[in-house]
């Protein structure tokens, strides 16, 4: 018996392995990415299909070393290896399967911006977000370099202070760069007698390394996956400030770009803001996961986690189609099958082909700054490597409307996208380092579009290969996404639909 159980825990050391090595990460235009924080979080979790691969590799090697049983009888035999494969079966079916599938009861309480909003009309989830976003980047990009006083009045005294000993890198000066956030999302929102909180998560990598090479650190550069929690306050009772304050960092006395000294003081108008009196600032912190992360991870694939997850429709979705159709005037089922067609299935392909073919210069004025920023990101990184991922045949099965979002500046729309392709990455001689082009993969991803709101234009008469303000052809956007023939700046989504958001769909939560 001694034995078995030692098969036993041998067998289970090796299912749990087969399950460690199992990852999801794959590449595709979009956070596809983003799972790749799948190191730590996905080591226990895996899809039915992969576990019946990890399974039968599981009894194969069993059966290999079932020669080394000696006098137990064959039939004694065979029944323990049945008992131990139940066993197995038992471990496996307990095990939680949804570390990396987020929890659908963690989803955040819509309630809280219902009652938010309330107090404060202009607020605006998605115009929030970009907000954290862009703060996020700042933080790390600036942080230990003088232009971190730039950014004195949105951070607490304690996290301007915070020096950064979660890195775990000793006590190196270090740079931290190559910043790409992956999800940003709200968590919670509460508010006091006289302050406002909002939590927000926020998955992001980026590169580390010392900023003076030694001997004995040589040429470190290592790159991390983090999920971190952060907690913003202002002062109760005001209102958001418009979208174009909140997407750039400027001085709210004066709308100079944001330049401060380290007590707050506006370079251009001197004033000393004070924090939380008419901005949004950081008061706490929390990184909850740190994972190093090894390029080499992005070229392995692993079967599609959340493919056959149900949709998460907002439960609200009668109410809001209602409130979408009474707004514009218009039929849903007639916008649909429009909206559906023009924009989601036209900006998929087109924004895939880009990916495939490495040129985001046609798709530029199609999505938001940070969508363009993080993809060119990964798009260099691959061509460093010299690796070429392709999404050969690319179709989409089905579209389902996720969640209709409207407030005073934005109108949002999250779909999810069903599709499959021949998913592969080859090296710059074609040779085939990762996925297949045989094989058909199926997946899934939730797209947010965003539009400034009033803007009236027909989605019939819509082409994504022209300026949606003066109609001239789309190729000169630049990476600013601002119409060489007109001027306008396109990717706030201020004339069009623009893609604010890409959420994988074992990350979705609403
Ligand atoms: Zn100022
Ligand atoms: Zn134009």
């Amino acid at each position: 018996m001694k034995k078995i159980l030692s098969l036993f825990s041998a067998t289970v050391l090796l299912l749990g392995l087969i399950v460690f090595s199992i990852q999801d990460v794959q590449a595709r235009f979009s956070g596809g990415h983003s799972s790749s924080s799948s190191h730590s979080s996905s080591s226990h979790s895996y899809s039915g299909s992969s576990h019946s691969s990890s399974w039968s590799s599981h009894s194969s090697s069993y059966s290999s070393s079932s020669s080394s049983t000696g006098n137990i009888s064959l039939v004694t035999f065979i029944i323990l290896i049945i008992v131990v494969l139940f066993i197995i079966w038992i471990i496996y079916k307990n095990q939680p399967k949804t570390m990396i599938i987020r929890n659908p009861n963690n989803r955040f309480d819509e309630s809280q911006l219902t009652i938010f909003k309330q107090h404060d009309a202009n607020f605006s989830r998605i115009v929030f977000l970009d907000f954290v976003h862009l703060l996020y980047v700042k933080y790390y990009s600036y942080y230990g370099k003088k232009e971190f006083s730039y950014l004195t009045p949105y951070l607490s005294d304690s996290v301007k202070k915070d020096n950064m000993l979660d890195l775990l890198i000793g006590k190196q000066v270090i740079i931290i760069d190559e910043i790409v956030t992956n999800s940003v999302r709200l968590y919670s929102m509460s508010s006091t007698d006289t302050e406002e909180v909002i939590g927000v998560e926020i998955e992001s990598n980026y590169s580390i390394h010392p900023a003076f090479y030694t001997q004995d650190t040589g040429k470190q550069h290592s790159r991390y996956v983090r999920t971190e929690r952060w907690f913003f306050q202002r002062n109760k009772g005001l209102l958001s400030p418009a979208p174009e304050t909140m997407q750039a960092l400027s001085c709210p006395a004066c709308g100079a770009a944001a330049h401060f000294t380290d007590t707050g003081e506006c370079d251009s108008c001197r004033t000393v803001i004070i924090k939380g009196q008419q901005q949004w600032y950081v008061r706490d912190r929390f990184v909850l996961d740190q994972t190093l992360l090894n390029t080499g991870d992005l070229v392995s694939y692993s079967e599609e986690q959340g493919t056959n997850l149900p949709s998460l429709k907002s439960p609200t979705l009668v109410q809001e189609i209602a409130g979408f159709e009474k707004q514009r005037v218009i039929v849903w089922s007639d916008y649909w099958l429009t909206f559906k067609q023009q924009i989601v299935e036209n900006y998929f392909l087109a924004l895939n082909a880009a990916w495939t073919n490495h040129d985001l210069t046609k798709v530029r004025h199609l999505v938001s700054d940070r969508l363009y920023e993080a993809n060119s990101f990964w798009m260099a990184l691959y061509k460093q490597h010299q690796w070429n991922n392709r999404l050969d045949d690319l179709k989409i099965q089905d579209v389902s409307l996720i969640k209709i979002e409207l407030d005073t500046y934005y109108e949002t729309i999250t779909v999810r996208i069903f599709a499959s392709c021949f998913d592969y990455t080859e090296d710059n001689d074609h040779k085939i380092i990762a996925g297949s082009n045989k094989k058909r993969r199926a997946y899934t991803e939730y797209w947010t579009f965003a539009r400034r709101a009033g803007v009236e234009k027909t989605e019939n008469n819509f082409n994504i290969n022209s300026c949606p303000q003066c109609g001239a052809s789309a190729d000169k956007m630049g990476q600013a996404a601002i119409c060489d023939y007109c001027g306008s700046k396109i990717s706030t989504g201020n004339f069009s639909w623009v893609l604010f958001l890409i959420t994988q769909d074992e990350n979705y939560l609403g």
